[in-house]
């Protein structure tokens, strides 16, 4: 799987590693190439050395900086235009909503009602809206 040219890359970021693993197995079992980073701190580094990955799964509520501010610098540092960005938000926070809104993030996924393989759907889904 490694070779193949279309395989998408997508950037996990969350500071639970549980739900890290769990997404990048899922991912990957369904032939995406998967980096994960359990902290914005991390993820930032990754994409201004240079890493461009198609798609960046990122959880809001995370220590030091949060999911948001991180997309302001990636926004601000015009990091990956191209890439899909969508956050992981807690059930019940409107507050998180309406800001992912304003940054004009791609999409936004309920972390406790959502399960791995409607996550995968659910970012396929935004992908695809994305593109048409
Ligand atoms: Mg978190």
């Amino acid at each position: 799987m490694a070779d193949q040219p279309n395989q998408k890359k997508i950037l996990l970021i969350d500071d639970d590693t549980f739900l890290l693993d769990m997404y990048s197995l899922k991912f990957g079992k369904a032939g995406y190439e998967v980096k994960t980073a359990d902290s914005t701190t991390v993820g930032l580094k990754m994409l201004r050395d240079g890493y461009v990955p198609d798609i960046i799964m990122a959880d809001i509520v995370m220590p030091t900086m949060d999911g948001l501010e991180m997309v302001t610098a990636v926004r601000t540092e015009k990091l990956v235009p191209q890439a899909v960005i969508i956050m992981l938000t807690n059930q019940g926070s409107p507050d998180d909503v309406a800001r992912a809104r304003k940054m004009n993030v791609d999409g936004y996924i309920v972390k406790a009602t959502t399960i791995p393989s409607e996550v995968l759907k659910e970012v396929e889904k935004i992908c695809s809206s994305k593109k048409s």
